[in-house]
């Protein structure tokens, strides 16, 4: 891994960017960098008004305290990213949380 990445500033969805908390690829790998290759620009992603993923994964806030909540945001038609997979914290509260 350390060959061909190297750590960098990383920004986390709901929390902001933390410093070396995620990958970059060595420039000695650039040729296979896409970023540099397709000459991308990457949107900052948004947080769907009224979620509160950010809080949630922070610890701050439980999935029942969303006002979106099995209300309008379940595992069917998610809201949220952490309503999207069966590893996000709105998902399994939702399919195990009785
Ligand atoms: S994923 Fe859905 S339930 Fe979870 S915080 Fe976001 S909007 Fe609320």
């Amino acid at each position: 891994m350390y060959q061909v990445f190297e750590p960098t500033d990383a920004p986390w969805r709901g929390i902001g960017t933390i410093a070396e908390s995620g990958l970059k690829i060595r420039k000695e790998f650039d040729s296979f960098n896409a970023e540099k290759k397709f000459d991308l620009a990457v949107p900052d992603s948004k947080e769907p008004k009224g979620c509160a993923c950010g809080e949630i994964l922070l610890g701050l806030k439980t999935p029942p305290e969303c006002p979106l909540y099995k209300k309008v945001c379940v595992p069917e038609y998610p809201v949220g990213p952490c309503m999207v997979s069966t590893e996000g914290t709105c998902a399994a509260y939702y399919k195990y949380h009785t």
